[in-house]
């Protein structure tokens, strides 16, 4: 059975209205993607990861319910919380498997969710994203690189990491890029972002990561994204990643070879604005 179809009957079988409307999100978010991937002659499927932000732990437990594994954060004290909480009910829920409740939080444990972490990153704040974080998808400068690869050590050695972090590098794809560019690196700073993080023993470097700039259409830019992939992989033939596409481009995106789309709005509904 294909996503579309499994989130379709979910959404009639599921109890709760909110686990209803979600399962109904999911399964026209995927109907687009399939769309968009047929129009683009792809063989293969881009992953949906669904971005929480805002929204309560609780909606997390719903997803998971509903067979979402992939679960997009952008801030870390949010995220770490609602890491903690999915947690221990997991934890509760399997009270009669005592090994489940030493699972560190980043173990890629069946049931726990993986933790995307999209947002702008302080380095302070490496230490608590390695706790929990499947993958960081924001490294977009060398202090950021060598906080996350000191942390990723630090909580390896402390048995709360088994997996090396996935990095992604995100890019600004500004044309032409503004001097005091923030929030990505550079289109040519990449390659020298990508050593750094492919010589670390705890980092494990994925791809590329970027947001369609404001104020231009996302195709072309996307292409661009597309082009320093290529450039990427041919150095490093394993990061093959991609991660573009939010609710309102994901058609783009996966016209232009997006390996993984970032889906909230048009999964979890208007983002609460506090
Ligand atoms: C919020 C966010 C998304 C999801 O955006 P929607 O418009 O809600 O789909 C994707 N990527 C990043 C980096 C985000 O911060």
């Amino acid at each position: 059975m294909d996503f579309a179809t499994a989130f379709r009957s979910a959404a009639e079988n599921a109890d709760d209205p909110r686990s209803r409307q979600l399962a109904s999100n999911l399964a026209a978010v995927h109907e687009r993607i399939d769309r968009a991937r047929h129009r683009a002659g792809r063989t293969d499927r881009p992953e949906l990861i669904v971005v929480t932000k805002r929204f309560p732990a609780e909606d997390v437990r719903r997803l998971l319910e509903l067979g979402v594994r992939d679960i997009g954060e952008n801030k870390d004290q949010e995220a770490a919380a609602k890491a903690a909480e999915v947690a221990t009910w997991l934890s509760e829920e399997n009270a009669s498997t005592p090994a489940a409740s030493e699972e560190p939080l980043a173990a890629s444990s069946s049931e726990l969710p993986r933790w995307h972490f999209i947002g702008q990153l302080q380095t302070n704040k490496a230490k608590s994203v390695v706790r929990y974080a499947h993958s960081v998808q924001s490294a977009d400068r060398p202090k950021l690189i060598r906080s996350l690869a000191a942390a990723a050590n630090t909580a390896a050695e402390e048995g709360v990491r088994r997996h090396p972090l996935e990095v992604l590098i995100q890019v600004d794809l500004r044309s032409p890029l503004p001097e005091d560019h923030r929030g990505g690196a550079a289109p040519t700073e990449v390659l020298a972002l990508a050593e750094q993080i492919a010589s670390s023993d705890q980092l494990q470097l994925g791809g590329l990561m970027a947001i369609a700039p404001l104020g231009e259409a996302p195709a072309p830019a996307f292409a661009r994204l597309g082009e320093l992939s290529q450039l990427l992989t041919s150095e490093h033939p394993e990061a093959t990643a991609i991660s573009a596409g939010m609710s309102q481009d994901l058609e783009s995106a996966v016209s232009c070879g997006a390996t993984r789309l970032r889906i909230g709005r048009d999964v979890l509904g208007e983002r609460p604005s506090h």
